[in-house]
């Protein structure tokens, strides 16, 4: 593999924890395709989905820390529209 102009971090992000308040989810139910979790916020998200927007979270968080309120505004909004919240 090459690389210009960039880092490569290899990290594993775990999925069980909330993305918007960082609390650990429980398992709430498992489809075919989705393990979902919730959280005692009430976040009910795919673990996958959210081991996404929480390594987002951590490097916005380390190297554009500014940037977090509104990234974390954004991953609220996405998560709200997402049908499995509703
Ligand atoms: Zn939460």
């Amino acid at each position: 593999m090459k690389f210009y102009n960039g880092i490569f971090i290899k990290r594993r992000i775990s999925g069980k924890y909330c993305p918007l308040c960082g609390r650990e989810m429980r398992k709430y139910r498992r489809t075919r395709r989705l393990e979902l979790y919730k959280c005692s916020c009430g976040v009910i998200i795919d673990k996958h989905v959210a081991s996404c927007y929480n390594a987002i979270i951590w490097t916005v968080n380390k190297y554009f820390p500014e940037l977090l309120p509104r990234v974390k505004e954004k991953i609220r909004e996405s998560i709200g529209k997402d049908p499995y919240t509703a």
